[in-house]
């Protein structure tokens, strides 16, 4: 008996060793770090391994490098430095990035602008200490945003601005296109499946399981870091968001958000709260939230036509949501106080 006892103690006693060790040998289920001045997280699941995570994080941390408009070693700092003097040196993801850019400019009227820099410097909005600038101030910066200075050299790979105080800034753009990259090495690797999450510009890579897709949920656009009001079912897209609670300060009664509206230099100001852009392509789904938040929802329905593919859910102060064809009745309001407008 007392034998029989002591078997099961150690079959007990192994079982908890094996699932220890089990636990110790696990793959890494998602990595997350600090990139793009914000939380991004990449989640292989069992495919994620700690040298996958290490590519995938070296990657974005050298598009950091090259893209970012707020650190002074990147080369967008190094062709605003140089604005109005001379054409600089421009790596193939900076001329990636700025060809779509110019081309959202031009189709947006000027709204969608990566020129937009110098307001962008002047309100600092998500740093400390923004407050509201002068209107002299706004007025001056308002001078030196003209896309249409923005010089691009294909035989030489440079890139000039043509007005001295000119500033690229390529924030409502660039994560997609970082998040195209990550996808790239994930497909490279023969992997098929996975969510890649920089900031709120997810991109999901096949399906949650065989038959069953992802679930997305869309923050309320209202609060910071806002539970989910709208949820929906997708694979093999990007979902990007932008909207008045991803950065902003609030002085005397007013919220004053990041997204900055190129011809009155105040942030732009409509119905919207937030839009969501569905696209295969990250890069395309961060430039049209950004053009779509800007151009408000009546004009971005007809500006959609452009892009056959694009879905987007519109939400707005009245707390409805509408969404485009493509969506008709495929996502659920999880949150009472906001309603469906068809
Ligand atoms: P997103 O969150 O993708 O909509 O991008 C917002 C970011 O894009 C801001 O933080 C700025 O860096 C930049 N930005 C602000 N206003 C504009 C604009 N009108 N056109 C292009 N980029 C902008
Ligand atoms: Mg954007």
């Amino acid at each position: 008996m007392n034998q029989l006892k002591s078997k099961f103690l150690l079959f007990f006693i192994l079982l908890f060793v094996a699932y220890l060790l089990a636990g110790c040998t696990q793959a890494p289920q998602a990595h997350t770090e600090f990139v793009f001045g914000t939380v991004c997280s990449i989640n292989l699941f069992k495919q994620g391994s700690d040298e996958r995570y290490q590519a995938l994080f070296m990657r974005l941390r050298e598009l950091d490098a090259i893209l970012s408009a707020n650190r002074d070693d990147s080369t967008i700092a190094k062709i605003n430095a140089a604005a109005g003097i001379t054409p600089v040196y421009a790596e193939k993801e900076i001329l990636d990035i700025l060809g779509p850019a110019l081309e959202f400019a031009e189709k947006s009227g000027g709204r969608f602008n990566p020129a937009i820099g110098p307001l962008v410097r002047l309100w600092n909005i998500g740093n400390e200490g923004a407050t509201v600038p002068k209107k002299s101030e706004i007025t001056n910066a308002l001078k030196i945003i003209d896309w249409r200075s923005i010089h691009i050299d294909h035989d030489l790979n440079t890139v000039f601005l043509e007005k001295v105080g000119m500033r690229l800034d390529l924030g409502a753009i660039a994560k997609g296109y970082a998040a195209n990259e990550a996808a790239k090495m994930i497909h490279n690797w023969g992997l098929q499946r996975g969510i890649i999450d920089l900031g709120g510009n997810i991109l999901v890579i096949g399906s949650k399981e065989p038959g069953k897709p992802w679930h997305i949920g869309i923050r309320n656009p209202e609060i910071s870091g806002g539970n989910s009001i709208v949820s929906l079912h997708v694979s093999n897209i990007s979902v990007v968001t932008s909207g008045v609670n991803e950065r902003f300060f609030i002085e005397g009664d007013k919220q004053y958000h990041h997204i900055l509206d190129p011809k009155t230099g105040y942030p732009a100001e409509n119905e919207l709260l937030s839009v969501s852009v569905l696209s295969a392509d990250s890069m395309v789904a961060d430039a049209l939230s950004t053009t779509l938040f800007l151009l408000g929802t009546k004009k971005s329905m007809s500006f959609l036509a452009e892009f056959p593919g694009v879905d987007a859910i519109f939400i707005d102060k009245a707390h409805a949501v509408r969404v485009t064809k493509g969506l008709q009745g495929s996502i659920q309001i999880l949150d009472p106080s906001f309603h469906q407008n068809y």
